[in-house]
């Protein structure tokens, strides 16, 4: 159905993203550990080195504190198991075989029915999968960005989740943290419950967009994406109004659900409009020493 890489001195196949493993590329068997990747469209030589005759993987560009921070351990165990397995070693350049072909040689016949079966089996790219590349680029912590991995794969341990999961929650304690009227389910916490509408609003009003509330998140993030580019804030920037206010709803909503904390909307929007500006001051800064007033009267100029 695809290309198939034979690796021999590894230099010619991409790691993550061509098929020479397995049946698959590693980056969709592994599609989380690629997320996070900093070795990404590099060949397979690349990725680790000769040392007395044994060839020694690297860190494929991932960091053990971020494999922990997100769960990924498992994963990982699972992928450094199938990188060890691997002997095929050979000399000279790494070869291409069209798996679709009997004689494993290119013909265009085969690669006719190789982009056929690529247009059925996986149509067109989803028009969000950029999120999650612009996400990992972010001037925020990593913290944050794995908060927002989470959220946007929708693993963050909401109600509907740990429900789903088998995990004893009573029945009459499943509703929305803030509203108490539907099941807590993510795209219900952050988008669509009607108190939580009332942060996003203000904020909203706070930097100039537009009212619309996506409760798919992938399409939310999305949009509120593409309004800061409209405005040309930098690159690094246009995802910190939107995991500024996620973050905080979530902050807010563990203090209501597991301390009862008491909370409302005007003290919200400004812990998440003081989180905007303490990290409009990560990464590279080009309006240095405003306060939070200045700050607040006109964001998009400081994080543009
Ligand atoms: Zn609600």
């Amino acid at each position: 159905m695809a290309s198939l890489f034979s690796v021999h001195n590894g230099f010619s196949t991409l790691f993550w993203e061509a098929t020479w493993l397995n049946d698959l590329p590693l980056k969709e068997v592994f599609p989380d550990l690629y997320d996070i990747s900093r070795l990404k469209y590099v060949s397979v030589a690349a990725m680790g080195g000769w040392k007395e005759g044994m060839w020694v993987w690297g860190d494929f560009g991932l960091s053990a504190r971020e494999v922990e921070v997100l769960c990924l351990e498992a994963v990982y165990e699972e992928f450094i198991g199938w990188l060890e397995d691997f002997v095929d070693w050979k000399e000279g350049r790494d070869s291409v075989e069209w798996k679709d072909s009997e004689e494993k040689v290119f013909t265009v016949a085969s690669c006719y029915n190789f982009y056929n079966n690529l247009r059925l089996h996986y149509g067109p790219a989803n028009r969000n999968d950029e999120a999650f590349e612009l996400l990992w680029k972010l001037d925020v912590p990593f913290k944050i960005k794995a908060f927002g991995w989470r959220l946007f794969r929708d693993r963050l341990p909401v109600k509907e989740l740990l429900k789903n999961r088998g995990i004893p929650i009573p029945l009459d304690d499943l509703n929305c943290s803030f509203c108490d009227n539907s099941l807590e389910s993510s795209s219900h916490l952050f988008f669509s419950c009607l108190v939580v509408k009332n942060i996003w609003s203000e904020i909203a009003n706070w930097v100039g967009k537009g009212d619309r509330v996506d409760v798919e998140c992938l399409s939310n993030f999305m949009d509120w994406h593409l309004f800061f580019r409209s405005k040309k804030v930098k690159v690094r920037k246009l995802g910190v109004v939107w995991l500024a206010t996620t973050w905080i709803i979530w902050l807010v909503r563990n203090g209501a659900c597991f301390r009862k904390d008491e909370w409302n909307v005007n003290n919200t929007v400004w812990n998440i409009k003081h989180l905007v500006w303490r990290w409009s001051f990560c990464g590279k800064i080009t309006h240095p020493n405003y306060s939070l007033y200045e700050f607040c009267k006109d964001p998009l100029h400081f994080l543009s």
